[in-house]
């Protein structure tokens, strides 16, 4: 078998992976880095970027739909779900092949095909390549799949997975959605808006259980604005899918829907990569264990991404790919999880960043909320974008920006500047203090710390 020898391999190239093979190239290493599909991982051809790009259609046809209030007529409006998918297939193509031009121009060598560890410093590339890497310093970076469930199988034809949902060539008439999670709501959304009859099954009480309440109400009563039924303490015990329509079996009830997209979390691609003949540690989940540094317990393997079972995000994969990338080639970096974006792009979007009110609280801080409507933004009458809050918790005491979380239109953008605070521990006045431009919605955070520290500007005086 031919063997070839690196300073550094990388196994997967999503997010995480192949941001970890430039940072670590850049710094003059070998870097070999291994890929069994396609490149860009879940992320670019299964995930962030096709839902995006259909969700891009849907609000266009959106904002359409509700030309009238900006004084247009459109007639009758018509869409073609199988254009909308060949854009993203062309859009996903297109990336597809300008990343792999990217990884090249920083000189990492790409190698297709499957890694296995055959031992701490080796990898053995079963598929197209048949070789053995030899690495000094080995970063795993193979993500997750969807978890399938013993009692319903994914078959792909009517129970479906997040990937083959984006396969479809036609719209069903109906979609049942199991899990309320952050892939079952943008997928509702989204397939709401193209006029599909959703319904989301949620086995806990309340939609997105991670963050906030006031973000689950919100997005429930979003998502019931634009007609999908949410049933939330819904457990499903099974699906009979051997007709022409699934017949979903819950507690006391039966739903029919033409298909079924299950979106209950992941599964860790940790099983296969021959951990054991390397020693690396696993949790009771199959997620591989780090420490800040993203080392695993052998020294010289680094985890990074999905496969850690942290934050399980495209950003926070490539965060840790650059700490692990600069820890294997010397250097030192820590990985912080406090200060994360997360995003849900719905109608309209929702985002947050750090501490709850409740999680704040919880914690043991002295918090106090500040939230401003979108409907009191100039910027926002005149878009129309009047549904919505911004909201900022901080800490009393000092006045620390704690975390924040806003629904409305471009939350998704504007979360970026209350990331940048928690990150850097900024006050609220740091927010006061700073000019926003009008007319914008980012002047939302700035009048939401006003309201935090008692002292509202374009808001009612509050009673404390
Ligand atoms: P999730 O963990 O966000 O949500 C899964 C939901 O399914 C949970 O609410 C859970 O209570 C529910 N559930 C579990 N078993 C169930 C059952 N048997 N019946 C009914 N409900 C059940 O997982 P996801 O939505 O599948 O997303 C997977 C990962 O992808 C997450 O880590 C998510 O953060 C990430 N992701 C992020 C984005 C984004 O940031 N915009 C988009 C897509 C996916």
């Amino acid at each position: 078998m031919e063997e070839k020898t690196f300073d550094i391999a990388v196994i997967g190239g999503g997010p995480g992976g192949y941001v970890a093979a430039i940072k670590a190239a850049q710094t003059g290493k070998r870097v070999a880095l291994i890929e069994g599909d396609y490149m860009g991982g879940v992320c670019l051809n299964w995930g962030c970027i096709p839902t995006k790009t259909l969700i891009a259609s849907s609000s266009l046809l959106h904002k359409i739909r509700h030309a009238k209030r900006f004084g247009i007529e459109t007639g009758s409006i018509s869409f073609d779900y199988g254009s909308m998918k060949e854009r993203k297939d062309k859009i996903i193509t297109d990336i597809r092949k300008s990343l792999e031009g990217l990884i090249q121009s920083h000189k990492v060598h790409i190698i297709r095909g499957f890694a296995k560890f055959d031992s701490p410093n080796v990898l053995k590339v079963e598929g197209e390549s048949g070789l053995l890497i030899r690495a000094e310093k080995i970063i795993i970076a193979t993500g997750s799949t969807s978890r399938e469930i013993p009692a319903f199988p994914f078959d792909h034809q009517k129970i479906l997975s997040a990937k083959s949902m984006l396969e479809i060539e036609t719209l069903p008439k109906s979609l049942a959605i199991i899990g309320g999670g952050v892939i079952g709501c943008e997928f509702a959304s989204l397939y709401a808006e193209m006029g599909v009859e959703v319904t989301i099954l949620e086995a806990m009480d309340r939609l997105i259980s991670i963050e906030a309440p006031i973000l689950s109400t919100a997005l429930a009563k979003a998502l019931k604005a634009q007609g999908v039924t949410v049933k939330t303490n819904a457990k499903v015990l099974g699906i009979d899918a051997s007709g022409s329509t699934c017949h979903i079996s819950l507690e006391g009830e039966k739903i029919e829907a033409d298909l079924t997209l299950v979106a209950v979390g992941v599964s860790f691609n940790s099983s296969n990569i021959g951990l054991d003949k390397a020693g690396v540690l696993m949790d009771e989940r199959g997620a591989i264990q780090t420490n800040e540094h993203m080392e695993t317990n052998v020294p010289g393997i680094y985890a990074i991404g999905d496969v850690t079972g942290k934050a399980m995000l495209a950003h926070v994969a490539s965060h840790a790919g650059i700490v692990a990338a600069i820890n294997a080639t010397g250097g030192n970096a820590k990985m912080h999880y406090n200060a994360i974006p997360s995003v849900i792009f719905t109608q309209p979007e929702i985002a947050s960043v750090g501490l709850s009110l409740e999680k704040a609280l919880a914690e043991g801080y002295d918090a106090v909320l500040g939230a401003f409507p979108f409907a009191a933004l100039g910027k926002a009458k005149a878009a129309a974008e009047t549904d919505g809050f911004a909201q900022v918790v901080i800490d009393k005491s000092s006045n620390q920006i704690l975390g924040a979380q806003i629904v409305g239109a471009e939350a998704s953008a504007l979360i970026a500047e209350m990331v940048l605070a928690v990150q850097n521990e900024l006050t609220a006045d740091c927010l006061t203090e700073t000019i926003h431009a009008h007319p914008t919605l980012s002047e939302a955070w700035m009048e939401a710390a006003f309201i935090a520290q008692g002292s509202p500007i374009h808001y009612p005086p509050q009673r404390r």
